[in-house]
Parts: structure tokens; sequence; C-alpha cells
């Protein structure tokens, strides 16, 4: 490890990624440190029943100008561009056309509302309709895309990420995980394992860690906005107001839990469905996705707090239930708990992905400022309009990097 390069990234998610790729353009000594004993931080697929599973990111969201697009195909990933079963209920079951209809118009209408005609408050809850009858499927869906709450989630923040959306969701039969550390350069020096205690400021910026202490011209920080208002990582007092910022752009809750399927089932490739869409902490479910025997279940919001308060165990026979009161009971023989994330409990970490609260989305702009032209921040959460999401930790990772540049190679 070298112990003095010109920069220091700290995090090797896909923000420290996308920093040490434009990094490595350049003849500067660049060291990523990760506190994980793995690349990629949100970005992470394991193997279970013979499939990568992506425990994290999983969609190319607006992939048609999402940068991993063009990374995965010119590294030889392949990009499936069928669109996903999300917006189908298998069969109906347990959710009428005509509901269905009625839950689609009325959060469009909501959309709607908080791009055209915000509330004053800024609480993305104040634009639900004084009538609205499917408030708990918007609640579920607020936790799937924000992962909290619709009286935790400001309006203007919400309306940037929707209106500057192409909407358009690709995936990767690899999984969005390994195409991203697959990317990480080659020749760029890092350590895994690495945890970064504390950051000084002296003549150089000084990272200790428990592997010893390394000084470095400038930093590139991106850890999440729940480690950054943390304590775990002790930070110069003149980077109070960044720790301030980042209190008001939480990490919301979101989990994944994967049941296998064992023998004859009922459960048809690549289809989906709501488990109930009057519970708002119900499960999303992502059926056999490319065939494989495996369901994906989504959990946001309320309904990923219940899956860490309650525990795996219950998490998985919760998941369980819901589908056996939809497919019958003899599905319960052909199920099985495979996999579950715990991102909320992984202390580097610390839930799903960055929202706004009411009145602070401009705060991501001021989180994304740079201090002294030694410290950068990067991370999902500085995206003005693609945050909570891979590529825009990827872009916010450029743009640290390209800043770090320019202060450094006058
Ligand atoms: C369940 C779930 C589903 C998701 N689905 C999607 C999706 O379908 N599509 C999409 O685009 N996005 C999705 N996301 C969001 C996406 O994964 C993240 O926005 C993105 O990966 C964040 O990247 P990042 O580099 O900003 O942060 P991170 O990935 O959190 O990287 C920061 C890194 O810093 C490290 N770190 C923290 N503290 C220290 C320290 N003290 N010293 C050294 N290293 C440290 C962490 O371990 C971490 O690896 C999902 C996320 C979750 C949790």
């Amino acid at each position: 490890m070298n112990s003095e390069p010109d920069i220091v990234i700290i995090g090797a998610g896909a923000a420290g990624i996308g920093a040490a790729r434009r990094l490595a353009e350049t003849g500067l000594a660049v060291l990523v440190l990760e506190a994980l004993p793995r690349l990629g931080g949100r970005a992470w697929t394991l193997h279970g029943a013979g499939a990568p599973l992506d425990m994290g990111c999983e969609w190319l969201h607006s992939g048609d100008r999402n940068p991993w697009t063009q990374i995965a195909e010119q590294s030889g990933f392949v990009v499936d561009r069928s669109s996903p079963a999300w917006e189908s209920q298998y069969h109906n079951l347990g959710f009428s056309p005509a509901e269905r209809e009625a839950a689609s118009a009325e959060f469009d209408a909501w959309s709607e509302r908080l791009a055209m005609n915000p509330p004053a408050s800024d609480r993305a809850a104040d634009a639900l309709a004084l009538d609205a009858k499917w408030t708990s499927y918007l609640q579920a869906l607020s936790g799937y895309i924000s992962g909290d709450e619709l009286e935790r989630i400001s309006a203007r923040d919400y309306a940037a990420y929707d209106t500057a959306s192409s909407h358009c969701n690709w995936r990767l039969e690899a999984g969005y995980g390994t195409m991203i550390t697959a990317n990480f350069p080659a020749r760029t020096d890092f350590s895994l394992a690495t945890s970064v205690e504390a950051i000084t400021l002296g003549r150089f910026v000084t990272v200790h860690t428990p592997a010893g202490d390394i000084s470095a011209r400038a930093v590139i920080l991106t850890v999440s906005t729940n480690v950054l208002a943390g304590n775990a990582m002790a930070l110069p007092s003149a980077l109070d107001p960044w720790r301030e910022v980042a209190r008001f752009l939480p990490l919301g809750s979101n989990e994944k839990i994967f049941l296998e399927i064992i023998g004859d089932s009922p459960f048809v490739p690549e289809s989906h469905l709501i488990g109930d869409p009057h519970d708002p902490t119900t499960a999303s479910f992502n059926i056999r996705p490319y065939g494989r025997n495996v369901i994906g279940c989504f959990l946001g919001g309320a309904g990923a707090r219940v899956a860490q308060a309650e525990g795996e165990a219950a998490a998985f026979d919760r998941a369980i239930g819901q589908l056996a009161a939809l497919f019958g009971n003899d599905v319960r023989r052909c199920l099985r708990p495979l996999l579950a994330s715990n991102w909320s409990r992984t202390p580097t970490i610390g839930g799903g992905y960055s929202h706004a609260l009411p009145g602070f989305a401009p705060m991501r702009d001021v989180l994304a400022r740079p201090f002294d032209n030694r410290i950068f921040f990067a991370g999902e959460a500085t995206h003005k309009t693609d945050f909570s999401t891979a590529h825009g930790a990827y872009l916010s990772g450029l743009r640290a990097a390209d800043e770090a540049i320019s202060a450094l190679i006058k």
C-alpha cells in the first residue's frame, strides 16, 4: 500500500470506482481504501441456487442514458433491454385490473402534482388527494422508490429524480454488482478491509487506518450519508457543515430477500406480484428472473424496517406467508429461505439509498461542494437528479475526480 499517493479515494462503491476510472487516465498516484473485504459497496452480486443475485443495485435505471450501459457492453457484458415485469400482477392475484387501474391513476395524479403543483410544505404526503383510497399502495411504492414514508420525502427532490429519469429500466443477467466491480481499473492500487478511522489536516491530508497512516494531497470521500453523519470516522471540525448536511439526506430502508424454489411450483418465469396492495409494508415479488428457481422479494421503507426489526427468519416467514396467501398453502413446501440483505445493519453502509427530507433538496449541491480544494465529496447522495442509483454514484465519482484533477494539475 502506497503511504504517500497523490489522492486517496475512500470507498470502493460505484462512486469510488467512477473516480478511480477517471483518475486512472491521469499520471496521478491513487490509492482506494475500502472498509469491506470486497469491492462494490451497495453494488454486490452474490450467488445462490446457481444464480447471480444482486443484493443491492440490480436495474440500470435510465438505461438509455446510463453510463454503466456503455461500460458494460464495452467490457463484454450483455445488457438485457426487455421491459421489467413490475407493472404487472401475475393472474391479477389479490389486485384486480380495476383496482390496479385506480391505484395507478392515484399514483400518476400524485406524481404529476409533485412536478406541476408541489405542496408548499415540500412534504410528498401533502400532495396526496384528500379522497385518496390507495395511500397504503403509494406508501409501499414510496418505500421501494425512496426507502421511506411519504411524510419524510421532499416533493422537490422526488420530482427532480422523476423528471430526469428516462423510465427505461434494463438489467444484466450476470448481475449489476458483478459488472461494476469487474470495471475497477486494473492498475489502480487498492486495499480492502481497510477502514478509515480518521482524517486530519496539515500540510497534507492524513488518512488514519489500522494498517497505518497515509498522507495524500487530496481525498475523495464517497461514504454514504449515514456513515458521514455518524461517528465511525473522525473528521476535522472544518467538515462539520458536510456532516450536518448529510443528516438532511438520510438513507432510507431497502432490503432484499431471496427464496429458492424447489421442485414443481406454480411460479411462472419473469412474473411479478405486489404481495398485498393494502399493506404499506408489503413486498414486491420478482418471480423466476431468467427462468431461475428463485424469487426476489424487495422491501422498502416500513416493510424493510419490519424485516430488520423482526430478524431474518421472520422476514422469510412473512414473505412465504404473503405468497401462500396468494397461491395457496401448498406453495410453502416448494419455497426455501436462500439469502437476505442486511444493508441497514452494515456499519459502513447504514441503509438503502438517500432521499432528501422535506425542505432539504438543495442540500445535495451543498454536500457535493469540495473543501479547501483538498477534500472532494462523491457518492449517490451528491447527485442532484440521479441520486439513489449506481449511475448517479458513478457520475458523482467522475465529477469529484475532475475537481481533484483541476486542483492538483494546475
Ligand atoms: C436493496 C437495494 C436495491 C437497490 N437497487 C438499485 C437499482 O436497482 N438500481 C440502481 O441504480 N441503484 C440501486 N440501488 C442503489 C445503489 O446500489 C447505490 O446508489 C450505489 O451503489 C451507491 O454507490 P456509492 O458509491 O455512492 O456508495 P456505496 O456503495 O455505499 O460505497 C461507499 C463505500 O464506502 C465504504 N466505506 C464506508 N466507510 C468507510 C471507511 N470508514 N473506510 C473505508 N471505506 C468505507 C463502504 O463500505 C462502501 O463500500 C439499490 C440499493 C439497495 C440497498
